[in-house]
């Protein structure tokens, strides 16, 4: 597809088929992203203002949260009411169910899963609005790069709606969109030698993916002493996990373009993103960011604790003050790139392993972790790799719903190791969190043959 009749006729037409305003969107957050930082503030405090309103008119799970908390939502200022309200985490979005819906969302209400960054799998639900601003926001940052709309996108990725059923509907729109997709699950040798064919066939204008695959990928063409750069490529774009510096350096000099990092997760939204002059942007037409202290104090700029939002445009089903179990601060000060958005960093998030089989095949930990979170009756989970290849599968069971057997999680989970190594399952009553405080809920304990060495292993690489 001639990347000018995708930008222009079939990306603008299937947005209007949805009936989401993206492109209009797109078009307030191009001029936004350059207001000074009062006016952005002020274009927050409102939003923030409207959402409290909804959510409190609209949803029964907000009108009692406000009530409880004491706060009027009309006469104190937006700020202030969120600082007197409880957080919002995963246990507490699990037992309020429909309670945080917004039933007459215009166009409908999308359901999702997610694991997010603890292993705890989750079903939440977008609405119309959401979904076009968060778009947006993606389509700004892609322009920061010199990527628009309807150029060609090599994606390294795997999800169970592209690899799933719909795969090929999704492929048949992802060619008109100028879109491509690698399994980021299947990294193989023969597999990414294929991948490296598909990229200088392709020729894309940018590519994405997550850090890790994009790193193995890189390393195994200097190994194989494959070139990956072409002509045209002009961004590479990493997100889903911490992306550690030694991981960049690679992945930058495979490609020879710059690396650029998105933060954000799909029930969170798209939060921040890197700007050429390599600073994190907060999207903060779209995001409220706090970030707290152990006690849920909110702290100020310069100070690290845990990241929390708000999704200003989260309509259908409000997100406010949501736990993402990340550990970030904001930065005062502004960019020289000119733009008014606020600056943060991400000190700590997910971080995945890969698990190995005996044949060589290294696998993305999502390949494991997208059954697990979509099975009904899993609360938590938690993946470990033994050195002689063989995998335990610690659950807690949800037995609201329905009874859980060893059996039923063995059989989701064997397709995708294959035959080649044992696999026990376990359902325990608890799983406690690593030494980091932090759930890496899949851990692969086998020694690869190229390890890099320590030097280059970056902060919890
Ligand atoms: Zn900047």
């Amino acid at each position: 597809m001639i990347p000018s009749v995708a930008r222009h006729l079939i990306c603008p037409l299937h947005e209007r088929l949805l009936r989401r305003p993206t492109f209009r969107f797109a078009r307030q957050l191009e001029e936004s992203q350059w207001y000074a930082p009062d006016e952005l503030r002020a274009v927050q405090r409102d939003k923030l203002r409207d959402l409290l309103r909804h959510a409190g008119s609209n949803t029964s799970f907000y009108r009692r949260r406000f009530d409880q908390a004491g706060v009027n939502v009309d006469r104190l200022e937006p700020k202030e009411v969120l600082k007197r309200l409880p957080l919002l985490d995963k246990p507490t979005i699990r037992a309020a169910g429909e309670e945080l819906l917004w039933r007459s969302a215009p166009g409908g209400l999308f359901p999702h899963n997610t694991g997010g960054s603890t292993g705890e799998p989750l079903v939440f639900y977008f609405g119309r609005r959401r979904q076009a601003f968060d778009q947006a926001a993606r389509i700004r940052t892609h322009r920061w790069y010199g990527v628009d709309i309807g150029d060609r996108e090599l994606y390294l990725w795997g999800s169970p709606i592209e690899l799933g059923s719909g795969g090929r509907l999704k492929m048949a729109r992802d060619a008109l969109f100028n879109h491509r997709l690698l399994n980021a699950f299947d990294m193989s040798p023969d597999r990414m030698d294929a991948y490296i064919r598909t990229l200088h066939r392709f020729q894309p204008a940018c590519l994405f993916g997550y850090p890790s695959s994009l790193a193995l990928l890189a390393e195994h063409a200097r190994a194989r002493g494959r070139q990956l750069s072409t002509a045209g490529l002009r961004a590479v774009f990493v997100t889903g996990e911490v992306c550690h510096p030694h991981q960049r350096k690679t992945i930058a000099s495979a490609f020879g373009v710059d690396v650029a990092d998105g933060y954000g997760s799909r029930e969170a939204g798209f939060i921040a993103h890197q700007c050429p002059q390599g600073n994190m942007h907060l999207t903060a037409e779209n995001i409220f960011v706090e970030i707290i202290d152990g006690q849920g104090s909110v702290l100020p700029p310069g100070h690290t604790g845990e990241i929390v939002v708000t999704h200003l445009d989260a309509y259908a089903m409000p997100f406010i003050r949501y736990r993402t179990g990340d550990v970030g601060r904001l930065r005062p000060g502004r960019c020289s790139c000119g733009r008014g958005l606020p600056m943060m960093d991400v000190v700590q998030g997910r971080t995945t392993d890969f698990l190995y089989l005996p044949d060589g095949t290294v696998m993305h930990a999502l390949s494991i972790i997208y059954p697990l979170r979509e099975m009904t009756g899993i609360r938590q989970f938690r993946v470990t790799q033994n050195e002689d290849f063989s995998v335990l599968v610690d659950v807690v069971a949800d037995n609201r719903i329905e009874r859980l057997t060893r059996e039923a999680v063995a059989q989701r989970v064997r397709p995708v190791l294959g035959g080649q190594v044992d696999l026990q399952v376990s359902l325990v009553d608890g799983i406690s969190p690593s030494h980091s405080g932090k759930h890496r809920y899949v851990v692969s304990r086998v020694q690869r043959k190229t390890d890099r060495s320590p030097e280059e292993v970056g902060p919890g690489g």
